[in-house]
């Protein structure tokens, strides 16, 4: 896939908004999603998703929804800092095939850095279900907390 084309309503993540697939969910509300990445690069690795918008790429979308979606980056952010600990937090977004995006729902990605750590590969190395529901309930209590 392109930098440009048309929006494929049958992507993963509009199918995760739709409730057709699971997901382990952080935060939602009438416009922005929170969930776990399944293929993780850290621990603790999250993805934060427009739910009305149907954009592709950070050059798709309008900037009200995208504000909604940075508020809830920054929200998340500080929730897995104060849970997890990590030396560091990464926010990355990728626009297109060769800047690395494999799914065209346009999202960003909190990556927590542990020192000395290298990240996973991107996209690869599915996480333990049993794993994803027990950090999901740890991220579940702190956003209550
Ligand atoms: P990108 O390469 O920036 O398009 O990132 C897509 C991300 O979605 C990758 O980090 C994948 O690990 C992640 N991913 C793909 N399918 C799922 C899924 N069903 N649930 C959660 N994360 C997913």
């Amino acid at each position: 896939m392109s930098l440009h084309g048309d929006y494929d309503s049958q992507n993963i993540f509009a199918k995760i908004i739709r409730g057709e697939v699971p997901c382990y969910t952080l935060y939602e509300d009438d416009d922005v999603l929170a969930f776990l990445d399944v293929f993780p690069q850290s621990y603790g690795h999250t993805l934060v998703i427009p739910k009305q918008a149907a954009a592709r790429t950070i050059l798709d979308i309008d900037a009200a929804s995208l504000s909604k979606v940075m508020a809830v980056v920054q929200k998340l952010a500080g929730v897995l800092v104060a849970e997890l600990a990590p030396a560091g937090v990464q926010v990355m977004q990728f626009n297109g095939a060769p800047a690395g995006q494999t799914v065209f729902h346009i999202h960003m990605h909190i990556v927590p850095r542990y020192e000395g750590d290298a990240l996973n590969t991107h996209g690869a190395g599915q996480a333990e279900p049993q794993q994803l529901e027990a950090l999901q309930a740890r991220l579940l209590k702190r956003i209550a907390s």
